[in-house]
């Protein structure tokens, strides 16, 4: 594996795809950046979306992700409502940059409820969060054709949505200033393992996992990174909502320095949240994990999946870079998920199934040992499947190419 990453950077520090991703990660911005700064906001047409969802903020963002590729597949301002935000009643601008500068409110104008989206109505409302299963070709799975044709990513679609919540995780100059002192305070500094163990409300949806399968990968990582380089110090930054988790890897494993904050672990437990002390704890964490080198956490957790997504945003292919301890990564609502078999396969044992190179199957998760199950569509059998015999297909949508911004 050393040797293989190695062989990867021998082209030098800045590879050309590297220099390529970079540039479509900046065009991506700055169409961003005009789609929501409009000339004239009274005329212009909007995506009106809120935030205040009674769900945490990993689920809100990523709603918010979801109305902003509206906004920027039907070439629309998105107008964000923060009122009466359970999180911070202030509302999102006391906390994150403003996602424009020049049109703030979508009061004016022909209402349509999104999934509608006929373009001659001057507003699109998204009145509910519950996302349309049977959307438009547009939404998540789908990246635009254009960007996909150029980028080198071994997860494209990731790398996208990375975009999109990049645009809209903003920490304001204040909150920025507050997370360079923490930085300070607690050594943030690389080398350094991401870890986020989610507990506590989270126990009905997802199984809980003791300490040592996430530390596993862990040490995994530091004993690879250490035949390339001197390895002094083992840093983990350690996010999560159960009090008690950073003490325990600290008495457990004495060889590594655990980075973490017990305030914001307090204010991260399910009866304090939803408040600004949570709402900090939540920003300072998300900051931290995709600031991270490497990530080990499960992506049934929205916070997980955001972490990951914004890790891909740098100009590094990040898609290697993790371990989920559950799910693979998807979007919540998302399109289907169809992988392409790129190796035959001849069941080795009754619960397998076959594949034949081009075979489109339908996963329905990664066991983590080698090993996927899934459906496969050709033969309509369910079963195990060696995961690397197959590739995600990566879906393509025409969302407008915005020739009018130049870099
Ligand atoms: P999910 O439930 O894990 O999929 O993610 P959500 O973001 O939808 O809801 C979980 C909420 O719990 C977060 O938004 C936070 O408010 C809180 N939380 C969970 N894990 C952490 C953590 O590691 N650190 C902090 N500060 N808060 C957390």
């Amino acid at each position: 594996m050393t040797d293989m990453e190695e062989l990867g950077t021998l082209a030098g520090g800045d590879t050309l795809a590297e220099r390529q991703n970079r540039r479509l990660g900046e065009l991506v911005q700055a169409r961003l950046r005009h789609i929501q700064n409009p000339r004239d906001c009274k005329t212009a047409r909007k995506v009106s979306c809120q935030i205040n969802w009674a769900c945490g903020f990993g689920c809100q963002l990523h709603h918010v992700t979801y109305c902003l590729i509206i906004a920027y597949a039907t070439n629309r301002t998105l107008v964000l409502d923060s009122t009466g935000w359970n999180y911070h009643s202030g509302g999102w601008e006391e906390m994150f940059e403003p996602l424009s500068q020049t049109c703030r409110t979508a009061t004016e104008g022909s209402v349509i409820y999104w999934p509608d989206h006929k373009p001659d109505k001057q507003i699109i409302k998204l009145a509910s969060q519950t996302y349309s299963l049977s959307g438009p070709g547009f939404i998540p799975r789908a990246v635009p054709q254009d960007i996909a044709q150029e980028l080198i990513h071994g997860e494209p679609i990731v790398w996208w949505v990375g975009q999109i919540v990049k645009y809209i995780f903003k920490p304001n100059a204040k909150v920025r200033a507050m997370l360079s002192h923490h930085a300070q305070q607690i050594g943030f500094s690389h080398p350094v393992v991401g870890v986020h163990i989610r507990r506590t409300d989270k126990g009905s949806e997802a199984a809980p996992h003791p300490i040592h399968e996430y530390m596993r990968h862990v040490e995994e990582y530091y004993a690879q990174l250490s035949l390339q380089v001197n390895v002094t110090e083992r840093k983990v930054y350690v996010a999560t909502d159960e009090k008690g988790v950073i003490m325990e890897i600290r008495q457990k494993y004495p060889a590594y320095t655990i980075l973490g904050d017990a305030s914001t672990v307090e204010a991260a437990s399910s009866d304090r949240r939803y408040s600004t002390a949570g709402l900090l704890g939540i920003i300072t964490d998300l900051y931290f994990l995709s600031h991270s080198d490497y990530l080990v956490c499960t992506f049934s957790s929205q916070i997980c999946r955001i972490a990951y997504e914004l890790l891909n945003t740098d100009h590094r292919d990040a898609s290697l870079n993790f371990k989920s301890l559950d799910d693979i990564w998807f979007f919540a609502g998302q399109r289907d998920n169809i992988q392409l078999a790129v190796l035959d396969h001849t069941p080795q044992t009754a619960d397998q199934i076959e594949l034949r190179v081009g075979d489109e199957v339908k996963p329905a998760g990664n066991h983590w040992d080698g090993f996927s199950r899934g459906t496969n569509l050709r033969t309509n059998r369910h079963g195990l499947y060696p995961s690397f015999k197959v590739i995600s297909r990566v879906e393509t949508y025409k969302f407008p190419t915005y020739p009018e911004v130049k870099l």
